[in-house]
């Protein structure tokens, strides 16, 4: 068991967050350091939200700036890490016979490069990226995940990256440390709670807590990464929740840690 790599699903938040020196990122250093160092790294981003089931075999994956409205100095950001085309066909392989597209035009999209650019600054690390298939159900991407879990016995580290409260709409601009909405801190314990007895049905069937649901996943595709994570995980294993807090009242932030 203790061979197996940890997976770990990470709340990116606000694009500006991976830009300061602040405590989600300090916390993101903190499990790079204490994580065994992983072979390469599969990434599943809520912004690879697409019509179908994609890998990325660029050897050099671009560093994507898919975002409007931020500082230059966000646009300038790189994130060289090398792809690992060996991995992308591996990953298509164990999901066979899911339909599974290899992608040589997407890079690494901000839901992977502001995270990982804290967790391995040298960029020394290959990435490939799986996309989230918007057309499927959560227990679909839970399931999906199951296939995967052999990764971890290769020293591939998953990354899940989204938010498990993401409502855009509600978000207070500027106000970063304002106390989060009712509904959000609601939602998010009753996930929490779930996560950590295991309970990972009532986590897919996230929509049965009606209105702080609607509000916190008003779309899922920030919350289906965390699927991706908890598919991964052995029985009995270790849950954590490295990092926590909430941005703007309607983001959270928390990190679910397997292993
Ligand atoms: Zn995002």
């Amino acid at each position: 068991m203790s061979t197996l790599m940890p997976a770990i699903f990470i709340g990116h938040g606000n694009p500006m967050i991976t830009l300061s020196k602040n405590a989600y990122t300090d916390a993101w250093e903190e499990i790079g350091r204490l994580i065994p160092r992983p072979k390469a790294v599969l990434a599943v981003s809520a912004h690879w939200y697409i019509t179908g089931s994609a890998v990325t075999t660029s050897t050099a994956p671009s560093t994507i700036h898919d975002f409007g409205g931020f500082p230059r100095e966000l646009h300038e950001v790189q994130y060289p890490a090398p792809g690992c085309p060996e991995l992308a066909r591996h990953v298509k392989g164990l999901l066979s016979p899911l339909s599974v597209e290899l992608d040589n035009n997407w890079g690494l999209d901000h839901g992977t490069w502001a995270v990982l650019r804290h967790l391995f600054p040298k960029a020394d690390i290959p990435v490939v990226q799986l996309s989230i298939d918007r057309t499927k159900p959560p227990v679909f991407h839970y399931e999906l995940a199951k296939r995967l879990v052999s990764l971890r016995e290769e020293g591939v580290l998953v990354v899940g990256s989204g938010n498990i409260v993401h409502n855009l709409h509600a978000y207070a601009w500027g106000n970063n440390s304002a106390q989060p909405y009712d509904w959000a801190e609601r939602f998010e314990k009753h996930m929490r709670e779930f996560i950590r007895k295991g309970d990972d049905v009532n986590v897919i069937a996230y929509e049965k807590l009606g209105e702080d649901a609607g509000l916190s996943v008003p779309s899922p595709d920030h919350f289906l990464p965390l699927l991706y994570i908890l598919g991964l995980r052995t029985e009995n294993e270790n849950i954590s929740f490295p990092v926590e807090g909430f941005d703007g009242r309607s983001m959270s932030m928390l990190s679910v840690q397997i292993g």
